[in-house]
């Protein structure tokens, strides 16, 4: 049998030396256009980037080679230029001649390809400086380019997998590199809160990142970029990595049946099919040119990966030899490498699920990918999404600095094998300390699904979150103190989980209302959620990935990465600052957030001002972190580096440390409001406000007849008992109806002090109470006093919080000046 084969690289190549492993006798002819067959066009970006330092390395098969070993006929620098399917013939064109022959089949394997996307853009086609990369050759000039031209800055245009691996390999050859991204995020096979951690590696890596804005037009021969948006950005080299489209134009002359989207339909055998919908027999198709089965719904898109232009070449082999064969389904899994990052998924995300109209539930884990004791563990961040009521598992996504492929390897096993999440728990999977943990995080998100699925708890996510707490919803965070100082999500009440059991009286709500609970990634979080569910409350919700899947969600992207945003690669152009005294170093490499945060304050505690501290930690959003940290706090950061996937602070300690408001807070004011007089509100307003402004914390604790000035002016409807309803009458509604302390003359002195206060350009009170807050004075209604006065949460005005006597005690702890009023 004559079997020829178009195209000699992933697909093609794999086909060709299965195809002679199963036969001696038939003849194999590969043809390719290109001058190299079977090279490695994975590893084509790590050879712009010096990673791959010899060219040579990148041709896996030479022609000599190949041929010699698989006893093959490959002819290079040769394209196919039409199909003859009736006589079985092809054209074949030397492209260095350009002479032309013909060759008969009996087999035709098609593997063609993709080719990235080149759109009709105005300047494009005058442009110097425009590049795609797709072959040895292009990788070649993209190279070059760079380093005759001593290029400075470059663009590349697409934040998919090419664009994402040739922007960092440009980076790594000292080039400011910006990424532009027509979409709101880079890499669709990412949600957007997994997504946003790239977002964050790339700024962090000096990359700018212009999302939702696309490619416009060229000017100045490529020189300029427009952008939809308008803005122009300048660059000295363009890459366009817009995606890929098949290499479809001989299946399309040869009148072979084609998908929306271009790509050629096959059977489950591989077989071609002809525009009247008649099976080609003698003509297969394999690799990046065909649609695929996806096996969610068995509908068909294209998976652009090598794993499936390999796999088929295999089987199709298989099959022309007689074997039978399975029914390919491709899962997409795929694994890309950004900087220190290793980021990776399968399946469907949840736009595909919601483009589908697929109900499922997703959970958030954030784990160390070994037992965290042993030295250098680092975190991963894992979404699965699944099928609520049969546990089928529809996808997964993964990112971190090791094993992050793995885990979702692992899943991916168990999808391809119909597996649920019930089969995730009892999962054996290896440990020893330096590789796993007893528990996997695999096993986690098992039990995690189980929790889910037995009605534990439910979930809520980040992107629900902020609309829930506006619209009144309660949320506990069950963090320490230090971890909710350094940021949290606005309107959240800290409950610190070790504080809980004591202080769970403060939970007003009744016992049907919804709960949200959340910690740093969810953990304490559930306990808290069995400590209520104990308690009879039965709406309760874990914020799913907790504060870090939220923080991680409202990232913000970096257009313009300035140098303090970005972590030096292996050096550090602070060096100068860095102090010549011997520095303590703080290695925290291992701990997860709050722990690296929590060993800096406690490491500059015990320096000098003016002296510096090296924390090196493992935990990517410590250096964030730590930026943050140290301007609240009075601390300078000197530098921030990535070394080989450390990272590496150097702080210097300041002249005014506030250290953590409630860790230190002797500046710190507390206001008890006990009275319900006008006159001493108006006076606790303005020492507040005065307290606030000299940069003082103040918190207003509304006890007993203060709670009236907290009343929202109208009546608004509650269930009371008669007595309550009776305390309600007799009490003043907000601070606008309370009498004053003296003179009061049923309502006359009030309105005449109210009088002079608007001749005197004095606020109201009304005014007062806002800007105390808008400047950060918090109110707290004592939770104990509305339950014997008989108020209610939904009587009292907005942005306030609840709180018991244990929290006015632990504010008052550590607070300079305290006053009963
Ligand atoms: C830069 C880059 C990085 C990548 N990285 C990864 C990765 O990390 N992981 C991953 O899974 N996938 C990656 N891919 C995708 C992967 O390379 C492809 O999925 C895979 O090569 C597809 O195999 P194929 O046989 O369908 O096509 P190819 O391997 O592209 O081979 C097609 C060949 O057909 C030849 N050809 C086309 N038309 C003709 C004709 N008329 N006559 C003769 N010859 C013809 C072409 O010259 C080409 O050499 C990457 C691709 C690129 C370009």
């Amino acid at each position: 049998m004559k079997i020829i084969i178009i195209g000699g690289v992933a697909g093609g190549a794999t086909a060709a030396a299965r195809l002679r492993r199963l036969n001696e006798t038939d003849e194999i002819i590969i043809i390719e256009k290109d001058k190299y067959i079977s090279y490695a066009n994975c590893g084509l970006p790590y050879y712009i980037g010096d990673v791959i330092k010899e060219k040579e390395r990148l041709l896996v098969q030479t022609v000599e080679g190949m041929s010699q070993r698989f006893n093959l006929d490959v002819r290079i620098n040769s394209e196919v230029t039409s199909i003859n399917r009736s006589e079985k013939k092809i054209s074949i064109m030397k492209t260095l001649t350009k002479e032309v022959y013909e060759e008969s089949y009996d087999i035709l394997i098609l593997s063609c390809g993709a080719k990235p996307i080149r759109p009709n853009i105005k300047g494009l086609s005058d442009a110097d400086n425009i590049f795609t990369l797709k072959n040895v050759d292009d990788t070649v000039a993209i190279k070059d380019f760079i380093i005759k031209n001593k290029i400075k800055r470059a663009s590349v245009i697409g934040g998919g997998f090419i664009g994402i691996e040739v922007a960092e390999n440009i980076v790594n050859l000292g080039v400011q590199t910006t990424i532009i991204e027509k979409m709101p995020q880079v890499l669709r096979p990412l949600d957007f809160e997994t997504a946003q951690i790239v977002h964050r590696e790339l700024n962090t890596h000096g990359i700018n990142l212009i999302l939702n804005d696309g490619l416009n037009e060229f000017f100045d021969k490529g020189h300029k970029i427009k952008l939809d948006s308008s803005s122009i950005i300048e660059a000295d080299i363009v890459i366009m990595a817009l995606g890929v489209v098949p290499e479809n134009a001989l299946a399309k002359s040869a009148n072979l049946m084609l998908g929306k989207r271009g790509h050629v339909i096959v059977s489950d055998t591989f077989n071609t099919f002809g525009n009247d919908g008649s099976i080609v027999n003698d003509i297969y198709a394999i690799g990046d040119m065909i649609e695929v089965k996806n096996p969610l719904d068995d509908s068909s898109y294209s998976v652009p990966l090598a794993w499936g232009a390999n796999r088929q070449g295999r089987i199709l082999a298989d099959h022309i030899n007689g074997h039978a064969i399975k029914k390919s389904r491709i899962l997409g899994s795929n694994v890309l490498k950004v900087f220190d990052l290793t980021v990776a998924s399968t399946g469907a995300n949840e736009v595909t699920l919601k483009e589908k109209k697929i109900d499922y539930t997703a959970i958030h884990a954030h784990r160390a990918n070994h037992a965290s004791y042993y030295p250098n563990s680092t975190n991963i961040s894992l979404k699965i999404i699944y099928d609520k009521q049969s546990g089928k598992i529809f996808g997964a996504q993964a990112i971190g600095r090791e094993g992050v492929e793995k885990r979702i390897d692992v899943i991916a096993t168990v999808m391809r094998l119909n597996g649920t999440i019930y089969d995730l728990s009892d999962l054996e999977l290896c440990y020893a300390p330096p590789y796993s943990s007893a528990k996997d995080p695999v096993n986690i998100l098992g039990y995690m699904a189980e929790n889910i699925q037995e009605d534990a708890y439910k979930v809520v996510y980040h992107d629900q979150i902020d609309d829930l707490v506006a619209k009144g919803g309660l949320l506990i965070d069950v963090r320490t103190n230090l971890e909710y100082e350094n940021g949290h999500i606005s309107g959240a009440k800290n409950i610190p989980i070790d504080e809980f059991r004591n202080r769970v009286s403060e939970i007003t709500v009744s016992k049907e209302t919804p709960i949200y609970v959340m910690c740093q990634v969810g953990v304490r979080a559930y306990l808290a959620l069995r400590i209520l569910s104990s308690l009879g409350y039965k709406d309760i919700y874990n914020l799913s990935g907790g504060y870090t899947t939220y923080k991680n969600y409202k990232y913000q992207t970096r257009q313009n990465v300035t140098s303090d945003e970005h972590i030096n690669n292996g050096g550090d152009d602070n060096m100068t600052q860095v102090s010549s005294n011997s520095i303590i170093e703080v290695d925290v490499q291992g701990l997860q957030c709050p722990g690296p945060l929590m060993a800096t304050y406690k490491a500059i505690q015990n320096i000098s001002v003016g002296s510096q501290i090296k924390v090196i930690a493992s935990d990517p959003s410590f250096m964030e972190d730590v930026g943050n940290w140290c301007s609240t706090n009075g601390h300078t950061l000197i530098s921030k580096t990535s070394d080989n996937g450390k990272y590496i602070a150097i702080v210097q300690k300041g002249n005014e440390v506030k250290c953590g408001v409630t860790l230190n807070s002797q500046e710190n004011a507390t206001i008890v409001v006990f009275s319900g007089d006008l006159d001493k509100l108006i006076a606790s307003m303005i020492i507040a406000q005065g307290a606030a402004a000299q940069g003082k914390k103040v918190t207003m604790f509304f006890t007993f007849w203060g709670l009236n000035a907290l009343r929202k002016p109208k009546k608004v409807k509650v269930s009371k008992t008669i007595i309550e309803k009776m305390f309600g009458w007799m009490m003043p509604r907000g601070a606008d109806k309370m009498p004053l302390s003296n003179m009061n003359m049923a309502g006359i002195g009030a309105k005449m002090i109210k009088g002079i206060m608007k001749t005197k350009n004095v606020d109201d009170i009304t005014t007062m109470m806002q800007k105390a807050q808008e400047v950060g004075v918090k109110f707290i209604a004592c939770t104990m006093s509305m339950d014997l006065m008989g108020i209610k949460k939904e009587e009292l005005i907005d942005g306030i919080e609840y709180a018991g006597v244990a929290t006015y005690i632990s504010k008052n702890e550590n607070v300079g000046t305290t006053l009963f009023i």
